[in-house]
This record gives C-alpha cells, structure tokens and sequence, in this order.
C-alpha cells in the first residue's frame, strides 16, 4: 500500500486542475485520490468528463476516478488543491477548512484575506504564521493557503533576489499574456487571433496588491504591505502558454547592470535548500540571446518552475529593465500551489 498523502483536486477538469493531475501524478508525497468539478462533470468518469488539453497523456491512475462535487463529504482527503473558478472557491473552500481540511489554493477569492498566506516558499516562508491566526479568528480547525495570480508570481520571482540585495522602489511593468491563462476555452479566437487585447478585468488591480501582501512584512498576526510603487498594464496576446512581462525599476542605491544580473544568477532560496521535489533548482534563469526568452522556447525550462530574464539593460527613466517569462498554468498556477504543499508538508504544517 502506497504511503503517499491521499489529496484531492477540486476543479479537477479544468485549465488549471489538469495541470494538477499531471504534475501530481507520481508525486512522490501526494497521491491524487479525489477528482472534483462541477455538476456538468459529476457522476462521469474523469476521462469521459475532462477534456484533455496537455501534450502528455491523462495518467493512468486518474482516468477511472469519478467526478464527485467539491464537497468535504464527497472528497474524503485531509489536503485539497483547488484548481476552481474564483466563484466557486468562495464558496466551496471555506468549507473545507471548517472540515479540518488542507485548502491549498490556486484562485484568487482569499489571496487578499488579511488571515490567508500568499505564499511563494522563496520569499516569505515567514508568513506562514498567519495559519494560526486564520485558525482562532475563524475557529477552523484546517486552514486556506493560496498562491498569487499568473503573472504576480513570474515577477515576484526576479524581484526576491533584487529586494533582498538592494531593495525596490518603483516599478512599470506590461504583460503580454497568454491565452491559456483565461482557463478553457478562454478568449474567442475572433478576439485573439492576429490581435491584442489591451485590457484583462481586475488583473493589473492583483498584480499590484498581490505583489505588496507577498513582500510585506508579517507584524504579529498582520502583514504590513511593501511600500514599493507598481504601475501595471496588463495585454492578452495570441500565445498559448507563456506569460511575457517587460518591467523597468528603480532600486535602492542604484546598482550596476552588471550587480542586478549577478544577484539575478546567483539566487537561490529555501525550496532549493530544502530540495522540495518541484523546487527548480535555479529560481530565476538569465539568458543573453537578445531574442529570448520566448514563450515558444522557454516557457518549459526548470519544468516551467523558474521565470526566465532576458534582455536585461540600463533603463534612462527608472534604471534598470528587462523582459521576463514565466508559466502560466505550471509557476502561475498547479506548479505553484504544489510547491506550496510540499513546504507546508516539510513543516509539519499539513493536518
Ligand atoms: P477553467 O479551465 O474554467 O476550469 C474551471 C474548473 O472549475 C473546472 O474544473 C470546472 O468544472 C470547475 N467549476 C466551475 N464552476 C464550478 C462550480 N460552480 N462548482 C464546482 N466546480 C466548478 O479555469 P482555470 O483556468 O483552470 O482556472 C481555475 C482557477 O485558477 C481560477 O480561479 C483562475 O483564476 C485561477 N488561475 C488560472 C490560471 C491559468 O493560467 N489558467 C493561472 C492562475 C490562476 P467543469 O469542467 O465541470 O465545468
């Protein structure tokens, strides 16, 4: 008999909740044992349910699970990843906390919760301390953790280093995001195809509260923001998988080019200390080619765990700029959430 954590996967058919099954299976801690979607999927079996949408193969092991509702009473497991719409989780997740369930989340409804972590294990490990805030304030015997949206975590990587060496001030940054980030079947094709559209409801508004939450400070049983400055713009562009970034800052003390690439190359964190088994072993990847990263090319290097640097050069306006990539639905989503897991679980933290 396997001794691996028996987990659930709620929003199991999704965009993100594929990524779930296909990044946990074979895992060497978790074992997906629950799949849960909506009514359209309940009763089905998950391979009749799913629309498989990743180039590997749906795992063996998960293709005659079926479909419950994401319930605590149907998903009999004591650790939950929850691939569910925003909507949905709002309601749902709640109550697997009340049920002394493990809510490790990937959407957006409790992110902001002054209770909840926002967690990336590279940077603020520390605010894992607000689990047991969360637990008294809301009598839940289990908790909700979350990870930040798409394209927050793929900056918030290549800022960990220049905070931590320098400190950060203010930035710009565009995102030119990929399709995949709006779930299944996301944007119309007559919406995106030989197009932009310059506008994605309430990201830039995350991007910017989400990034402050994760390098605030944990003050007792609060966060206290980061003062940095943010100026977002945030574009869909017709890229599959992929999220592209171009970001200007100023840091304190106004380092060289050359200082920030090698605080860049030179990063790493507790995941890599702790070798978690989906840590990438270097968080942030520069590269020189002048026409990379594309996401074509390198949304899958490190297992589409790191965010990649390119282009990076003196900026006349703020001080430095680069160009970044990182994995919508592997970093940006499932990766994310299951890194998070396996922190919570080398703690202790897990139920
Ligand atoms: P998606 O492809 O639309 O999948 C949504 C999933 O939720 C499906 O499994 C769906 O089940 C289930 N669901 C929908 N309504 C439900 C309900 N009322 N009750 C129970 N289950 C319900 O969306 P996604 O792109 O995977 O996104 C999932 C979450 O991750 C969202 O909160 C999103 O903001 C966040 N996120 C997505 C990305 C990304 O790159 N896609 C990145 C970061 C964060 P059925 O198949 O049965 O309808």
């Amino acid at each position: 008999m396997s001794d691996r954590i028996n987990v659930g996967v709620l929003g199991a058919t999704g965009t993100v909740g594929q990524r779930f099954v296909q990044l946990l299976d074979g895992h060497p801690w978790f074992e997906v044992a629950f799949v849960a979607a909506s009514a359209r999927s309940v009763g089905q079996r998950y391979a009749d349910a799913c629309a498989w949408k990743l180039p590997t193969p749906m795992p063996e092991a998960v293709k005659d699970l079926v479909v419950v509702e994401p319930t605590p009473e149907a998903v009999d497991a004591r650790v939950v990843f929850s691939g569910l719409t925003s909507d949905a989780a709002e309601r749902v997740e709640p109550d697997f906390a009340q049920a002394g369930r493990a809510v490790i989340s990937n959407a957006s409804s409790y992110r902001m919760a002054p209770d909840v972590p926002l967690l990336i294990p590279e940077i603020n490990t520390d605010h894992i301390g607000l689990i047991e805030t969360q637990r008294q304030g809301r009598d839940w015997p289990g908790f909700i953790v979350t990870n930040p949206n798409c394209s927050t975590i793929a900056l918030c990587l290549a800022l960990a280093p220049l905070e931590s060496q320098f400190g950060i001030e203010q930035i710009l940054a565009t995102t030119l995001q990929a399709i995949s980030g709006a779930g299944y079947p996301g944007v119309p094709s007559l919406d995106i195809l030989g197009n932009l559209v310059p506008n994605i409801p309430k990201e830039e508004a995350k991007m910017e509260s989400e990034t402050k939450k994760i390098f605030g400070q944990l003050m007792g049983s609060q966060i206290e923001p980061h003062e940095m400055t943010l100026s977002v713009t945030t574009t869909r562009v017709p890229v599959v998988e992929g999220h592209t970034e171009s970001v200007s800052l100023t840091l304190t003390g106004d380092p060289t080019v050359d200082d920030v690439r090698s605080a860049l190359e030179s990063y790493r964190s507790r995941p890599q200390e702790l070798e978690l088994p989906s840590a990438p072993c270097h968080p942030v990847v520069v590269t020189d080619d002048p026409n990379r990263p594309q996401p074509r090319l390198d949304s899958d290097v490190e297992a589409g765990m790191a965010t990649i640097v390119g282009r990076l050069r003196p900026c006349p306006i703020l001080g430095v700029k680069f160009v970044l990539l990182g994995h919508n639905t592997i970093r940006g989503a499932a990766g994310a959430s299951v890194l998070n897991a396996e922190l919570l679980h080398q703690r202790g933290v897990l139920p």
